[in-house]
């Protein structure tokens, strides 16, 4: 119910800022407070309202998408140049993480149609919850292919670790639904459901599965040949 659902977000959004209030009185009320403390008082408290901002981008851009407020800009996209920027834009984090990425594309450029912008963040959701989610997996892959066949191109992400259970598999893409939410505390739950709404906006869609082989998140979109 949006009862619900508003509590769950009060929720998200109160963590990160609690914690932030906490750390900002420590430093205010405490004239005595060495350098290197306030350092790393003032580091927790900026990480955590960068945290709050994230959310708060993400609820936003969530409301947007449900009242099809958005408009399309579609160009055409060479989407293999893309998924290798993207790619390099998620390094950092990938190094962070130790995990080892993994790329194929074909060898020519494969082309759709599509909106840059928000192709980023759909794109870069799935990538990103690869890394949160597969961070004990060792390694990540991301795969572009061609099916000539069927004039499609199929963008994938695979990680390894933790599986989603069957049973989840398909809520995943639902707002606000978490696997099991205890098992860490980042996230709204709006992720995939902001990268399926952006997805099938492209005329495109979304699955996913997650067994021996790895949890992977396969995109099938149109080609623009
Ligand atoms: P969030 O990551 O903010 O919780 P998402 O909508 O992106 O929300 O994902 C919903 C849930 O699906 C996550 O909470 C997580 O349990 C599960 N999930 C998503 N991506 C992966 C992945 N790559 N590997 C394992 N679990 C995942």
């Amino acid at each position: 119910t949006k009862n619900e659902l508003i509590t769950n977000v009060a929720h998200d959004l109160r963590t990160p800022l609690t914690s932030m209030t906490g750390y900002l009185e420590l430093i205010k009320g405490n004239r005595d407070i060495d350098d290197e403390t306030r350092e790393k008082y003032v580091n927790i408290a900026y990480d955590k309202s960068k945290r709050l901002e994230r959310l708060v981008t993400e609820l936003f851009d969530y409301t947007r998408f449900e009242k099809n407020k958005l408009q399309l800009s579609l160009v055409r996209l060479n989407i293999t140049k893309f998924v290798e920027q993207l790619a390099e834009e998620f390094y950092p984090s990938i190094e962070e993480k130790r995990l080892d990425l993994i790329t194929s594309f074909p060898k020519s450029n494969l082309y759709i149609k599509g909106d840059g912008e928000l192709l980023a963040r759909a794109l870069g959701n799935l990538l990103s919850n690869a890394i949160k989610y597969g961070a004990d997996g060792k390694q990540i892959k991301m795969e572009l292919v061609e099916d000539k066949e069927h004039n499609k191109v199929i963008f994938s992400v695979t990680n390894y670790g933790r599986l989603i259970p069957q049973k989840d598999i398909g809520k995943i893409f639902e707002q606000f639904y978490r696997v099991d939410a205890s098992r860490t505390s980042t996230g709204t739950g709006l992720g995939l459901a902001i990268a399926k709404n952006i997805i099938e906006m492209h005329k495109g869609w979304i699955e996913a599965r997650s067994d021996e082989y790895g949890t992977v998140f396969e995109v099938f979109f149109e080609s623009d040949l």
